[in-house]
């Protein structure tokens, strides 16, 4: 075994799985832009601040998880946890903001000192989707209705949707109230963490860890629909009506309030059965003042996040892996020595015409090139020897009928050029 491993909580992503990465994300891409959404691609390492003021200082993600150490000039740089921030940046950077609305997707590692198990890892992938502009809840419709049928799209069934809101600025500071109030009657039942939150943060022991915390409001928790203004209480409400509409089913789960703190009134979380104790596939929500709160002008937003792993660990992605290992075009059989230059020149011709090619670059016996030959699934093997070189020409196999013809260099440009259209 090699001395030099990978470190803990990082993941090689190996063939076949990682044909099955790539599938996936290019169907994700297609879907994202049937929508409208634009690739964003932001620097996976910036100033520690952004996340700070963005995701919060009292969450666990800036508290316990997020990879910061000082570059070689002592700025606190931080590994991304998450995207949005990243995003909201970049856009204000570029000025990307303005009248219309704006719609990027990213896709790309993400890093989180988490405590490595089934479905979380410490670097990890997300696929995510960030509008910006619009204040409409049938914009939050829409963004979960997309992840739904991205699901959908993909073959993925049995997903469940879960759904809150936070409501606005007034009925949060309302709500926090009455849950602060709840939880100093219980001070004494929560962890370290928990107890110092609670008069700085009080929302985020709602997403404790600690399963003593979890039970503690798990039967008699206040309902923000109280404290809701008439305002939140209708955007909500249309929310529930579109996806209503629109055919997608949901479950309203009042102590679903996602571990960041950005989030504003309707937020979501997608889970799987096939996902066991981490069965969170993604999630997401509304974020209304995130941009200003980072510089920009008042720009009502709603995006989500899926994690990658888990989106493959549900689609059973070792099985399907293996069936989808692209097959080539075309493999190529040297009978000889002088063959395999041959066969390199001419797969290079070929592969600018677009096929895709198998050939080996140096000796190996007839045999074991015919059985890499199936194995690879290419239909057409094009074989090369001394008696097709006495006559200028290579031998065509079709693997499927198992015929063989003769066909000159110019004969078999012209017969892949065709069979690739
Ligand atoms: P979040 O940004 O925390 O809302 O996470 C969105 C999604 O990313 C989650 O639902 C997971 O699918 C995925 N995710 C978050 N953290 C991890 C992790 N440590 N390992 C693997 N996937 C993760």
């Amino acid at each position: 075994m090699n001395e030099i491993q990978s470190l803990r909580g990082t993941v090689d992503i190996l063939p076949p799985q990682s044909s099955l990465w790539n599938e996936v994300e290019r169907k994700v891409r297609e879907h994202f832009e049937r929508y409208g959404y634009e690739n964003i691609r932001t620097p996976i390492i910036e100033q520690s601040e952004l996340f700070m003021r963005s995701i919060g200082e009292d969450t666990d993600i800036v508290e316990k998880e997020m990879y910061t150490f000082s570059d070689r000039k002592g700025r606190s740089v931080t590994l991304r946890p998450e995207g949005t921030a990243c995003v909201v940046r970049a856009a204000l950077q570029h000025e990307l903001l303005g009248q219309k609305i704006r719609k990027f997707y990213y896709m790309g590692p993400m890093f989180r000192y988490e405590r490595p198990q089934a479905g979380r890892q410490r670097q990890f992938h997300q696929l995510g989707v960030e509008m910006f502009g619009t204040y409409s809840p049938l914009a939050d419709a829409e963004t979960i209705s997309m992840m739904v049928r991205l699901f959908e799209m993909l073959g993925l069934k049995g997903v469940s949707v879960n759904i809150n809101t936070l409501g606005d600025k007034e009925s949060l500071e309302k709500y926090r109230g009455v849950l602060r109030e709840r939880a100093r009657a219980n001070f004494d039942k929560f962890c370290p963490d928990c107890q110092r939150r609670l008069e700085r943060n009080v929302l985020r022991l709602l997403d404790c860890k600690v399963p003593s915390c979890q039970e503690i409001f798990k039967n008699d928790l206040p309902s923000i629909k109280d404290c809701l203004s008439d305002e939140a209480k209708l955007h909500y409400e249309t929310v529930l009506k579109t996806l209503d509409d629109m055919g997608i089913s949901y479950v309203e789960k009042p102590q679903l309030v996602r571990g960041l703190d950005y989030y504003t009134h309707t937020i979501f979380e997608v889970t799987h059965n096939s996902l066991g104790s981490q069965d969170a596939l993604g999630g997401g929500g509304r974020y209304n003042d995130l941009v200003e709160s980072m510089g920009g002008s008042p720009t009502g937003a709603v995006g989500f996040a899926i994690g990658e792993e888990r989106l493959m660990i549900a689609l059973a992605a070792i099985k399907k892996a293996e069936e989808s290992v692209p097959a080539t075009d075309l493999f190529m059989v040297s009978m000889d020595e002088e063959a395999i230059e041959e066969n390199l020149v001419l797969s290079d011709a070929l592969r600018t015409l677009g096929v895709s090619v198998a050939v080996l670059p140096e000796k190996a016996s007839v045999k074991s090139q015919f059985r890499q030959a199936n194995a690879s699934m290419s239909p057409y093997v094009l074989i090369r020897g001394g008696d097709e070189r006495a006559k200028g020409v290579w031998n065509l196999k079709d693997m499927k009928n198992s015929t063989q013809r003769e066909v000159t260099k110019e004969e078999a440009l012209a017969f892949f050029k065709e069979k690739i259209k």
